[in-house]
């Protein structure tokens, strides 16, 4: 099918389309949600058993192993790929990665633990709030940072020396707030794509003499994904050309409607080059702040986030880091990207020397061996010998996942024990026979007779499932087995042991595919911008959810695609869209669509 573009508009139905628009704007604005914040209960569920391996739990919520992992070293739990962990240390990773995990019990009855529940409550204090300023190019994001530091870095008696060290903190009226200095949304992005979300606050730079721009709108989006609050700043005020009021009617549109015009958007109108109603920013910045209680726990071994890193003449390798919770001293061995360090020094953007640093705190470090790379996490430890049994883990773990992502092959390594030579060689031949073109079996170490000391050590060190067919565990391996956290799978049934292998491999051979889930047409559009419709259709057959990939046709003629954004029936936000029902639907397209078109909906899912 031939894609092309829609024939324009008379004058007189490009009339009757802007009224229903203008209409339906209104509407809409009465009744969208603010999406200042994503709530809470929006967070997708997902229910597991007692115990999960980590690779089992990455690939239910669809995360990268990688990041579970970095977001349980931040957690203080130290994992591989192929460990378990008990379902509330999963709960508390999927909480911070956007998951309501819930336990799924033995008689169905679902229990949620809430991550609160976890921590200890009365260690747990607040902390500075840590801002990202976002927005278009030129709209001055970099002024604004400049505007707010040149009044307010907390003074020093270092005679005012600054470095730059990727973050600052000020202090206005004897609350402390952090500013992450660089702005712009690839860095926003980049720190969540290593599993750190550590902005609490973001302020969405609007210039009022140029208004939303696609950088702005891709900003919100950004913001919008990871849930955080968002103040507008409306800047260059100052401009004869600056139109506040535009500004903020285009926020509407955007979703973002302001307090004044009854929506729930903290705007502020400043200028950050005549320094104008900046303390006013700061004002709501702690507002929100008292409000939402960003809290850390200061007796905590640290974790922190690396926002740069430099070679020092003098100093050696050095990072800039941000603390996220607990507290970090100077001499605590501490664990980074792939590497490790015995804190030296520490100092503030004021080049103040520090003996320790809490909780979004923004300092930087130098006693690290080599220089870690952006977003990566720091993690305090005990003693060098926990660095280093750390960073072999964590090596053994990117063995196994540079060994899947290589050309998308999967590795299964296993380690096989059995009672005779001859069942050795049978199970050896079977699993063989299991291989796909997508995941192949490593047999790394192999043998007769009891599980040894050696074997567990084996699994442990490749991340090998340890089979055992119909053989025992040696005596004096009880112990490890337990203190090493290993499991062994014995059988006594050959066509046990295959059928479990074969189910890791069916998962592991999972593609990501296309499925069709609806039809619908369309019975009235209601709004139309350039990137965005609102529509009302009807489901002629299966069920719709937001998210979902649209194709649009006219006829035998393919009008383009777009995404679901959300759905509704009559006022009601909704869910789900089935057969027969009418709603309204908004779509991130492109696409010109006029009345009768046909929409077909797909989804993405793992087989
Ligand atoms: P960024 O790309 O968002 O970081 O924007 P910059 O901070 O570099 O600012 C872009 C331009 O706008 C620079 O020439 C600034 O001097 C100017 N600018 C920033 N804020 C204001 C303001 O409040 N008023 C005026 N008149 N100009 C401003």
């Amino acid at each position: 099918m031939a894609i092309r573009k829609r024939r324009k508009l008379s004058k007189k139905e490009a009339k009757a389309q802007k009224k229903s628009a203008d209409f339906l704007a209104n509407q809409n604005n009465k009744i969208e949600p603010q999406y200042t914040e994503v709530s809470k209960s929006a967070k997708k569920i997902v229910e597991i058993p007692e115990t999960i391996l980590v690779r089992e739990l990455a690939s239910k919520i669809s995360v990268p192993v990688t990041t579970l992992i970095k977001v349980l070293m931040k957690n203080g739990v130290l994992k591989n790929i192929n460990e378990s962990l008990d379902w509330e240390t999963a709960a508390i990773a999927g909480d911070e990665l956007g998951f309501d995990v819930k336990l799924k019990t033995e008689n169905e009855k679902v229990k949620t633990i809430q991550k609160e529940e976890k921590i200890d409550k009365k260690n747990l204090k607040t902390r500075p709030p840590i801002v990202t300023v976002m927005g278009h190019v030129d709209h001055g994001k970099t002024a604004l940072l400049d505007a707010i530091r040149k009044t307010n870095v907390v003074s020093t008696e270092s005679g005012g020396i600054t470095q730059h060290i990727g973050a600052y903190q000020i202090s206005f009226k004897n609350k402390k707030i952090t500013f992450i200095d660089t702005p712009g949304h690839e860095a926003f992005e980049a720190m969540r794509a290593h599993g750190a979300n550590i902005t609490d606050i973001v302020v969405l730079v609007v210039a009022a003499d140029d208004g939303i721009k696609p950088q702005t709108e891709e900003a919100y989006e950004h913001a919008k994904r990871a849930g955080v609050p968002i103040i507008v700043a409306i800047n260059k005020i100052d401009l004869p050309a600056a139109n506040i009021f535009k500004v903020k009617q285009q926020l509407c549109e955007m979703g973002l409607v302001p307090e004044d015009m009854g929506g729930k958007t903290i705007t502020v109108s400043l200028s950050a080059k005549q320094n104008m109603h900046i303390d006013e920013l700061l004002e709501m910045l702690l507002l929100v702040s008292e409000m939402k209680n960003f809290q850390a726990t200061p007796s905590k071994p640290a974790s922190a986030i690396v926002i740069e890193s430099h070679l020092d003449a003098q100093l050696g390798p050095t990072a800039h880091i941000l603390i996220q919770d607990g507290t970090l001293s100077e001499g605590d061995f501490v664990v980074v990207g792939d590497t490790w360090g015995r804190i030296r020094l520490m100092e503030d953007e004021m080049k103040k020397r520090l003996k320790q640093a809490g909780p979004s705190q923004p300092v930087k470090i130098a006693g690290i061996k080599k220089m870690p790379s952006y977003g990566e996490i720091l993690q305090e430890v005990p003693d060098e010998k926990t660095c280093r049994k750390v960073l072999s883990d964590m090596k053994k773990v990117s063995k196994v996942i540079s060994a899947e992502k290589s050309e998308g092959l999967k590795v299964l390594p296993l380690v096989l024990k059995s009672d005779v030579s001859g069942s050795l060689k049978a199970i050896k031949d079977s699993l063989k026979k299991l291989e796909t073109d997508e995941v192949k079996i490593e047999i790394v170490r192999e043998g007769t007779g009891d599980v040894t000391e050696d074997d567990i050590m084996m699994a442990k060190t490749s991340n090998a499932r340890l089979l055992s067919f119909k053989t025992g565990v040696a005596s004096n391996v009880k112990d490890i087995i337990e203190k090493e956290k290993i499991s062994i799978a014995q059988y006594s049934v050959i066509y046990d042991l295959i059928n479990d292998i074969a189910e890791i491999i069916r998962f592991l051979s999972r593609k990501e595919v296309e499925v069709k889930t609806g039809r619908a047409q369309v019975i009235k559009i209601f709004r139309s911008t350039k990137d965005e419709k609102i529509i009302g259709l009807k489901i002629l057959s299966g069920e719709i959810e937001s998210g979902e990939r649209v194709l649009i046709s006219h006829g035998d003629e393919s009008m383009g695609e777009g995404k679901v954004v959300s759905l509704q029936i009559e006022t009601k936000k909704v869910e789900k869209l089935k057969e027969n029902q009418i709603g309204g639907i908004k779509l991130n397209t492109t696409a010109i669509l006029q009345e009768t078109d046909e929409l077909i909906f797909y989804k993405k899912e793992l087989k």
